[in-house]
């Protein structure tokens, strides 16, 4: 089998290269490995940056993945003559000869042109650091993983090796190509802190330890994690606005002198009556305040004016007149939006989009007088601004802010129910017609705890929507790592992040490919919890409508079992044992060995679930079941140690956030 690389699908297509000579006959191929035998050497510069000493150990590791072939790797000053095909990686004296110059490329940008039978493939570089999400000077390795993804099919579904999906081939050759491609998006995360700290050297809690993850495991967890991030080109992080609730704190400091700078309350009062109050809502439409806001800023770096990360607005007339309308009927979903958040009973509950909106303006109008090219960073798109204005306000690209499905739990989670959904894609175009910049900063990944949670359609949907409406970017809040249950949909995303042409279809297809002879039954199995997602919308929302520790998506544990009660399970376990028996009936185990990857996330479900049964909803279990809870728990621990080496769930994340606030386990020690 010969794999071609056609086009470079998804990613855009900035220019084809001028002022150089490009065979354009379809007969020129590189070739790279033919019949199981290396055709082609991988070249470098002489003294290579990092960026390209690891581009050059991905391809050759992918390459031998695929073929079983170990592609030579040489410095360009010492070529081997008897190979039909170079690879130039990075800038080389070569590439500088074919007036391949990275000068003029974008950011994250690379050529990849075949000349003759060579092929080169070049981005900026420096020294940094290959894996680093704000090392945009990263060229190169994104194009090696263009080509290991689109000529070899390569599926990097989840960290480690089990999860990267090569398919076996003799021959590798390309046709002739000349593109320079740059991402679609300009940033694109999904945030990882937790495995972050231990990358860079943090201590786990011993609570921690013993619940789940081994220091030793999370640590090449983490390292397998980046790994998978960087394949999927995830990065551009210096690209992206700065974001934050930018008045948090300024009751603290300037409340004392200025009350009359924060907002009026119901009862009359200013502000808030705890002076150590951290969000409290500003009086946008004081002057003074506005003049001292621009004073504030030092003139060169971004204009900050997120609102406060509280619910609730200034209930003064001059704020009052800058609000739009409100609505005349409240959609039964948007309630908390509009009327009925209790952090908001003091002040305005309703939307102030228009009036954040207006101030956001009249800042830049004031700031541009110190600075003509300032940014203006409204931040978030969010709580009581979260519904589009309504008065035709028209805002600029001097704008910039994040949109945010939060506030009622209907608007949060996907599957929401479609009215809301519908809903939700209204307030995106509505604040994209103001005319600002937009990146998407969702949380609803957060949702699902170690539970089957598989949803991929909407949210899909969602992505592709606000791509084709004005999202220059997206990171998404958090990477809760629960590769075997959440798998499906943390694989579209990931994909969806780097191409936001792709088709949802075909990306669940790639997914499900990389099962061999299993992957109908494994699309099955999905479909079974999607289904199961989308016919419960209602009650989940219901069940997870109080919050916990501050977020709703913290309760998880709480109501685990009532949300996925054990035997639900039932139809699940038997798709997976019809897709392990067909995947084994392919001589590669490895079919097989996802297939199991999956089951072992599934029992990881169930075995939480009957812990969570025991705890039912409160901190400790009852006394006459003490024993009962003490072994379940053993059990589950047992299970997590014995394939905590597998990835199949980032246990840090599970026991540090979702458990030990949930649950007080140290009663169950044995
Ligand atoms: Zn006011």
């Amino acid at each position: 089998m010969s794999v071609f690389v056609c086009c470079l699908a998804g990613a855009v297509i900035m220019s084809e290269g001028q002022g150089v000579r490009v065979n354009d006959e379809t007969s020129a191929v590189v070739r790279i490995v033919a019949d199981g035998k290396a055709t082609a050497v991988v070249v470098t510069a002489d003294a290579p940056p990092p960026i390209v000493q690891y581009a050059a150990a991905e391809l050759v590791r992918h390459v031998k993945k695929a073929t079983g072939v170990t592609l030579p790797v040489a410095a360009e000053s010492t070529v081997p003559e008897d190979y039909a095909s170079r690879v130039f990686l990075g800038m080389t004296k070569a590439a500088g000869k074919q007036g391949l110059m990275t000068d003029k490329l974008p950011p994250e940008a690379f050529v990849i042109r075949s000349v003759g039978a060579d092929l080169y493939i070049v981005g900026e570089e420096d020294g940094g650091d290959p894996l680093c999400p704000t090392n945009s000077k990263c060229g190169t390795l994104f194009g090696v993983y263009e080509f290991i993804e689109t000529a070899l099919g390569v599926r990097w579904l989840w960290p480690g090796e089990l999860g990267t999906y090569v398919p076996r081939t003799k021959t590798i050759e390309l046709p002739a190509v000349n593109r320079v491609v740059s991402p679609a998006l300009r940033f694109r995360e999904l945030a990882w802190h937790g495995m972050r700290k231990i990358l860079d050297g943090g201590k786990m809690d011993q609570k921690d330890i013993r619940l789940g993850f081994s220091p030793e495991v999370a640590r090449s967890y983490a390292e397998a994690l980046s790994a998978l991030l960087r394949r999927h080109r995830m990065g551009g992080m210096d690209a992206k606005p700065p974001t934050g609730h930018a008045f948090g704190g300024w009751w603290q400091r300037y409340g004392k002198e200025h009350p009359e700078w924060f907002m009026l309350r119901r009862d009359g009062g200013r502000g808030s009556t705890d002076p150590k109050a951290r969000d409290v809502d500003i009086c946008v439409t004081n002057e003074e305040l506005q003049d001292f806001i621009v004073k504030q800023w030092d003139g060169k770096s971004v204009l900050r004016l997120g609102p406060v990360d509280r619910p609730g607005r200034c209930t003064c007339a001059a704020c009052r007149a800058w609000d739009g309308p409100q609505p005349e009927k409240i959609p039964w979903f948007a309630k908390v939006v509009y009327e009925t958040d209790p952090r908001a009973k003091d002040v305005f509950a309703g939307a102030t989009s228009d009036r954040y909106a207006r101030f956001w303006k009249t800042i830049q109008e004031k700031a541009r007088k110190r600075n003509p090219d300032v940014l203006v960073s409204g931040s978030f798109i969010y709580e009581n601004e979260f519904p589009a204005p309504v008065t035709g306000i028209k805002l600029n690209k001097g704008i910039y802010a994040e949109f945010v499905q939060w506030q009622d739990p209907h608007l949060r989670w996907f599957p929401m129910p479609e009215e809301a959904y519908a809903w939700v894609k209204a307030q995106w175009l509505g604040w994209q017609q103001t005319g600002l910049r937009m990146g998407y900063r969702p949380n609803y990944l957060h949702n699902g705890y170690v539970m089957p949670h598989v949803e991929t359609r909407q949210s899909g949907d969602f992505f592709k929507f606000a791509h084709k409406h004005g999202m220059e970017g997206a990171r998404f809040d958090s990477l809760t790592g629960q590769w075997a249950v959440h798998g499906l949909g943390l694989y579209m995303h990931l994909r969806l992040l780097n191409k936001p042409d792709l088709e949802i279809e075909e990306i669940r297809s790639e997914y499900f490919s990389a099962f061999g002879p299993a992957a109908g039954a494994v699309e099955r199995y999905c479909d079974c919890w999607e289904n199961y997602a989308v016919e419960n919308v209602m009650p989940f929302l219901e069940l997870f409508s109080t919050p916990f520790c501050g977020y709703r998506y913290r309760a998880y544990p709480l109501k685990a079992h009532k949300a996925y009660p054990i035997e639900v399970f039932a139809p699940a376990v038997k798709l997976l044992e019809e897709a392990v028996a067909l995947a084994r009936a392919d001589p590669l185990p490895e079919y097989a060995e996802r297939v199991e990857f999956l089951r072992v996330g599934l029992k990881h479900a169930q075995l939480t679930v009957q812990l969570a049964g025991i705890f039912d909803g409160k901190k400790n279990v009852p006394k006459d079941r003490l024993q009962e809870g003490t072994d379940s728990l053993a059990e589950l621990v047992r299970f997590r140690k014995d394939h905590q080496q597998m990835y199949f769930s980032d246990l840090l994340w599970v026991t540090s956030f979702w458990e030990r606030p949930a649950w007080n386990v140290d009663a169950l020690a044995k």
